[in-house]
């Protein structure tokens, strides 16, 4: 078997293979530190775990020490903020060398432009009524460079703005409601380029989460496969069945690896605990298969 710390071809043993390829770290806008997440992806019964924090690397040490405490594999994971045709996407990236220098010098790219955003969600925000929150947030953000909506949510959440964050998320912070502003992220070229010269392989995460239409999702899928694009997140934590029903069928039809993912940000917040997941649907590719 070869190391998981860089792509490696290997094929897993079992059909009850459980894989979490996608949560969060205090390194972005997760609740616990990354050795916490490894151990408690471990006692959740994960056998290969990708921590793919937002737009940083700084987990992977210590999430790869947990894990190799726990006797659970690991492999290298992020999750990159892109934007196309206006609309904020995630892609992931996944059995990259994290020391490659063209994808640390993309992310610090990215990140750099975050805590100027946050200043431009408060300011909308206090237009309508709601003061400190820029304060509020980076007081929750133990990486300040990775301020997120995450962050501001959870702020609006303490001071009684919302019940929870799903509430936040109906009435702000998204594209049309109060505290939702433009900004520039990576080109979907860019994240594709990053990934792939540092030997890693991509995947889109939570599809079903962008507001395309058929034929825009479509054309997306096509540019991205067009670009090296190889996986698509197929079981994830934001989807329905309706959502892995259509995006396991879309994975068929264009040849993407399939990816399996809780996106647990933290305890009592995540609608998926580690690991927590229903198998991939049959026939599709697992892209664990290829790590
Ligand atoms: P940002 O990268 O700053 O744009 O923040 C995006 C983050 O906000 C996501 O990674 C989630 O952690 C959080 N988020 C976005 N939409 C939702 C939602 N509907 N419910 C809960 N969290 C969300
Ligand atoms: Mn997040
Ligand atoms: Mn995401
Ligand atoms: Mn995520």
């Amino acid at each position: 078997m070869r190391s998981l710390q860089f792509c490696a071809a290997h094929t897993w043993p079992s059909a009850v293979f459980n894989c979490d390829l996608h949560c969060h770290s205090t390194c972005s806008d997760g609740l616990l530190q990354a050795a916490a997440v490894a151990a408690r992806a471990a006692s959740n019964g994960v056998d290969l775990l990708a921590l793919t924090d937002h737009d940083n690397l700084d987990g992977l040490p210590a999430a790869r020490a947990a894990a190799e405490a726990a006797g659970m594999s690991l492999v290298n994971g992020v999750e990159i903020s892109i934007e196309w045709e206006s609309l904020q996407i995630h892609i992931l990236g996944y059995a990259f060398d994290p020391a490659d220098p063209a994808l640390n010098a993309g992310l610090a790219a990215i990140r750099s432009g975050r805590i100027d955003r946050a200043r431009r969600i408060s300011a909308e925000l206090e237009k309508v009524g709601i003061d400190g929150a820029f304060d509020g947030a980076m007081r929750l953000a133990a990486n300040p460079s990775l301020i997120s909506r995450a962050h501001f949510g959870r702020f609006l959440v303490d001071s009684g703005v919302r019940k929870d964050l799903r509430s936040v998320f109906e009435s702000y912070l998204v594209p049309g409601r109060p505290g939702y502003v433009d900004h520039r992220w990576a080109t979907l070229a860019d994240a594709l380029g990053w990934i792939s010269s540092a030997g890693g392989l991509a995947a889109v995460a939570h599809p079903g989460r962008y507001k395309l239409s058929r034929p825009d999702m479509r054309r997306f899928l096509a540019e991205y496969k067009d670009l090296g694009g190889r996986a698509i997140e197929v079981v994830s934590g934001s989807h329905t069945q309706e959502h892995v029903d259509t995006f396991g069928r879309l994975a068929r039809e264009y040849g993407f690896l399939a990816s399996r993912g809780s996106d647990f940000h933290g305890p009592g917040e995540s609608y998926f605990d580690l690991g927590q997941l229903a198998p991939l649907p049959d026939g599709l590719k697992p892209i664990w298969d290829v790590f």
